[in-house]
């Protein structure tokens, strides 16, 4: 049996899913905000409470807001800021005596739609979710490519590609930076750029949300419709800059904007002029499992490949390393194996494309 935990902001769930691919149990539990010592009880409560109902011991996999660092095995990058600098790869498998495989959590989300949802086809999958911010993780062959840095994948704090007047420098971003990719792109980003270009008069853009922005370009309102149509311009840049350094087979896109049915007709027909090719045949997709996808992933990191350990650079320190084939696995006095499967996995896709 698999367990996967999704861990989020607001709350952490899990699932169990049987040894022939079924989902048996899933359990909901409101997150200590700002706890880490009741974050690791409740992650390990859910994990005890999920083995007594169905009487298996499982595998463990995490989905984390951030990431761990591959320099120094604690959480980073994450919006949940109390797992900040916190020994999570260190701590949880103490308490839950067995092994656990941590993930980004849009990491667990391409791993899932690659593994068993809207792009098991395909040899390499962007998946993306663009929410109340723009995550992305990529997986070749159903394998995750991590990083030597723990970021691939994270493309949503690049610049939004050929800025036009009007996008430079662009919205001041969480993360420091001007005009990240995210802050045009988010759902937040969306609203926002609908009521910047409503009259100052209308009381339509007061509090507007993008969901109801997409519902009002659906009934035909030209301020939410023109909205719509900037919002798909910048997101055909934003992924033609992904298709010419990666180019993947399918990019599947989850969280709530995904629910936009008009951006999959669109945004494709809108790529190709900043595509460096005469085609392109990368899919557009809806993900397959939705808001599950991330727990499910989670699940499935147990079936990572485990990469061989590798000399460590830095000796100074017990360090946590983070495999991007493994995932996750905590080995004290060792490093780097991210690095060593990334660059495997470069080298298959470079053999692949002579
Ligand atoms: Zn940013």
């Amino acid at each position: 049996m698999r367990i996967g935990i999704d861990l989020g902001g607001t709350k952490i769930e899990g699932i169990a899913i049987a040894e022939n691919g079924r989902e048996t149990l899933r359990r909901r539990i409101a997150a200590p905000r700002g706890d880490y010592a009741n974050t690791l009880a409740a992650l390990t409560g859910l994990v005890h409470d999920i083995e007594r109902e169905l009487g298996v011991r499982g595998t463990v996999g995490v989905g984390i807001p951030g990431t761990m660092s591959p320099a120094t095995g604690l959480v980073k990058n994450s919006n949940s800021t109390w797992l900040n600098g916190r020994p999570l790869a260190e701590d949880l498998p103490r308490l839950l005596d067995r092994e656990v495989r941590f993930a980004n959590d849009a990491n667990c989300f391409a791993l899932s739609e690659a593994t068993d949802g809207a792009a098991t086809d395909a040899d390499v999958v962007f998946g993306v979710i663009i929410g109340t911010g723009t995550g992305g993780g990529i997986a070749v062959r159903r394998q995750l490519l991590v990083g030597a840095n723990a970021i691939a994948g994270e493309w949503g704090h690049n610049p939004l590609p050929a800025a036009r007047g009007h996008e430079s420098p662009g919205p001041l971003c969480y993360c420091g930076r001007s005009g990240c990719i995210e802050t045009f792109l988010s759902g937040p980003a969306l609203a926002r750029d609908y009521a910047e270009h409503c009259p100052s008069t209308d009381l339509r853009r007061a509090g507007v949300t993008a969901e109801e922005v997409a519902g009002r370009a659906t009934a035909s309102e030209p301020l939410a419709d023109a909205a719509l149509a900037r919002y798909e311009d910048r997101m055909a840049r934003a992924l033609a800059s992904v298709i010419n350094l990666l180019d993947p087979d399918v990019i599947v896109l989850g969280g709530g904007l995904s629910n936009i049915d008009r951006l999959y007709r669109n945004v494709p027909r809108l790529w190709l002029p900043h595509i460096f090719s005469d085609r392109a045949t990368t899919r557009l997709v809806r993900a397959m499992h939705g808001d599950s996808s991330g727990v499910r992933g989670a699940a499935w990191l147990q079936d990572q490949k485990k990469e061989p350990r590798r000399s460590q650079r830095s000796q100074s320190k017990s360090i946590l390393a983070i495999s991007a084939c493994s995932a996750v696995s905590s080995y004290r006095g060792s490093s780097a194996s991210g690095s060593c499967a990334s660059n495997s996995l470069r080298s298959r896709i470079a053999m692949a494309k002579r």
